[in-house]
């Protein structure tokens, strides 16, 4: 998600300081509520619709009417919903935190996740994201693409919960690496896991058995393949010595 939401940032004119607007829990909790059922470009598109009009604090944020809200992040879709959303979490944060999430996600992981939550619009992965980028938890936050690899590599079962997919990779993952590793395996999964016709024969993790399911006839096939050709060319070589 970052290296998208970095690279529209850096292309766009907007004088934004990409780092600290994603390293900043309430900046990047906005993100996150924007980012909902929308992709990365769009909802980073609708971020810097907001960030052209308003100042991006709790205080900007509940003043600013949510007409021109949803005006602001019209190209993100959603947008009624999330500019719903986003006046009740800004308000959330002045009455409940007095406008500074810095406390909370300074507290223990569990605590602190506990607290995001009950916050308005804010699920467990737009918490964790939140944590994983803004606190010293090191915490892989669990999307679609990451919950769809991590099966299809038999990292977790096939019908592990967000919980259990979470506590398989960071079981194998140290923690140094795992906002790296979050940002790898989303990639793995647009670029060539993807939900229908995972590009298998292109993949860059298209190891013997590696994985399961229905794509394993596929990418046994394509291993098949390829020791196939080995075979072959060893045969032409056996044959030319
Ligand atoms: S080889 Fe196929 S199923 Fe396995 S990770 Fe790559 S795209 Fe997904």
């Amino acid at each position: 998600m970052w290296q998208e939401v970095d690279c529209i940032l850096k292309t766009d004119d907007t004088g934004i300081d990409t780092w600290d607007d994603f390293a900043k829990p309430f900046k990047n909790l906005i993100i996150g509520i924007l980012s909902q059922n929308t992709n990365d470009k769009n909802s980073t598109r609708a971020y810097l619709g907001l960030v052209k009009r308003f100042e991006i604090s709790p205080v900007g944020l509940a003043k600013a009417p949510r007409s021109e809200i949803k005006e602001a992040i019209k190209s993100g879709g959603l947008y009624n919903i999330k500019a719903k959303r986003i006046k009740k979490f800004a308000n959330a944060v002045l009455e409940k935190h007095k406008g500074d999430l810095s406390s909370v996600v300074n507290l223990p992981r569990e605590e602190a996740r506990r607290e995001l939550i009950k916050l308005p619009g804010i699920g467990i992965k737009t918490a964790d994201v939140c944590l994983a980028y803004c606190s010293d938890c090191s915490i892989i936050p669990i999307d679609t693409n990451i919950n769809r690899v991590a099966k299809r590599l038999d990292l977790c079962h096939s019908e592990a919960t967000y919980e259990e997919v979470q506590n398989s990779l960071e079981e194998v993952i140290p923690s140094k690496q795992r906002i790296r590793a979050h940002e790898m395996l989303i990639r793995l999964g647009r670029d060539y896991c993807r939900a229908k016709n995972p590009l298998c024969q292109s993949c860059p993790v298209n190891i013997e058995y590696a994985c399961n399911g229905i794509h394993k006839k596929k990418l046994c096939s394509s291993v098949k393949l390829n020791k196939r050709e080995e075979n072959n060319n060893n045969d032409e070589r056996s044959k030319n010595t």
